[in-house]
């Protein structure tokens, strides 16, 4: 059983479980719900698989407990509340912070960060009345960086004067309400599934990461720019792959493998408190390196998504236990 340790909620962690709905198609294939999300953040995986010898079907069952575990009856709205919200308000008072979504292909990433985009821009905005916002949206793929909000431009990553890492050179864009900022994402997210290489729809094997600026109240403590980031991750399911033979493809299934495997590291070892973090070990880590750096001021939260599927089990269980390590 994993734990929603008090500790690292102190330390501004927070990891939630989003499972999607099953859809028709599925169910009319044969396959069926094995994920339960109880209350307190239990989530519970039936695993039922017939044995190699077809003669017996065995049951397991997975228990694993996370800060929040949000089944079929949680709409976005409900989504919203429990995990971004608190850090746009966060983002408001000067404070940085970070979403981030970890899953499967297919397990509903992308559906959730964008309604996430669409209220933590409204909110944003409805708080920031007067203020300076900008934002900024690259995507990594391999090696390389990306500026979505200048026709896919490549750059580089660089430190400022205050050691955060910033990619450069990078377009940071005003935007004067929450319906600018959303036309400005889903042109990223648009180009996002094109970009770099012309194949279409890359989104499963690159992380996209939007960072929005707003400028301090200049009230009192409000001098400090804030910021919310908000990350769609490369799907969770890319593996070493040997048995890839084209080698570009191997070479990218290790890259992603490589940059989700640093994050989960870095995220683990700022839960459990470590003074030092090894955030330079890739770009994706070093461009969150906020999350891992500054003693807990920044707020972290990691949304695991997970199909219901019964023929999705072993990924959905993947995911569950290496969002469990980072809690
Ligand atoms: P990912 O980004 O993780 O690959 P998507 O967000 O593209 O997955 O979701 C896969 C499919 O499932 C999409 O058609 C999406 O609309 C649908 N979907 C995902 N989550 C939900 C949800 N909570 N409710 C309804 N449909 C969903
Ligand atoms: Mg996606």
């Amino acid at each position: 059983v994993g734990g929603a340790s008090a500790s690292s909620a102190e330390r501004g962690l927070r990891v939630c479980i989003r499972k999607r709905p099953i859809f028709p198609h599925e169910l009319e294939q044969g396959e069926f719900d094995v994920i339960s999300c109880l209350a307190t953040g239990r989530v519970v995986v039936h695993d039922a698989r017939m044995h190699p010898d077809m003669t017996n079907m065995y049951m397991n069952h997975y228990d694993f407990a996370f800060d929040e575990a949000l089944g079929d009856a949680a709409d976005n709205a409900a989504v919203y509340a429990v995990t971004a919200r608190d850090l746009v308000f966060s983002a408001l008072q000067g404070q940085n912070s970070t979403v981030m979504m970890y899953g499967q292909t297919g397990s509903g990433k992308t559906f959730t960060m964008r309604s996430i985009y669409s209220q933590a821009a409204e909110e944003l905005f409805s708080g920031a009345a007067g203020r300076q916002v900008t934002t900024y949206f690259v995507e990594l793929l391999g090696d390389n960086c990306f500026d979505m909000l200048n026709q896919g431009m490549s750059c580089q990553l660089g430190t400022a004067a205050d050691g955060s890492v910033h990619p450069n050179p990078c377009v940071e864009v005003p935007v004067q309400d929450a319906s600018e900022l959303l036309a400005l994402i889903d042109l990223a997210t648009k180009l996002r599934a094109t970009a770099a290489t012309g194949v279409h729809d890359q989104s499963s094997r690159s992380h996209a990461i939007c960072r929005i600026f707003v400028e301090g109240d200049g009230a009192g403590d409000g001098e400090a720019e804030g910021s919310i980031t908000l990350v769609d991750l490369a799907g969770s399911e890319h593996r070493i792959d040997n048995a890839e033979h084209n080698a570009d493809r191997r070479k990218e299934g290790a890259k992603i493998n490589s940059s989700l495997a640093a994050l989960k590291d870095c995220i683990r070892a700022t839960a459990a408190g470590a003074k030092f973090v090894n955030f330079r070990q890739n770009r994706l880590t070093q461009l969150l390196r906020g999350c891992f750096v500054g003693g807990g001021r920044h707020k972290t939260v990691v949304i695991a998504t997970v199909s219901p599927s019964s023929k999705d089990t072993e990924h959905s269980l993947n995911t569950l236990r290496h969002a469990c390590i980072m809690d």
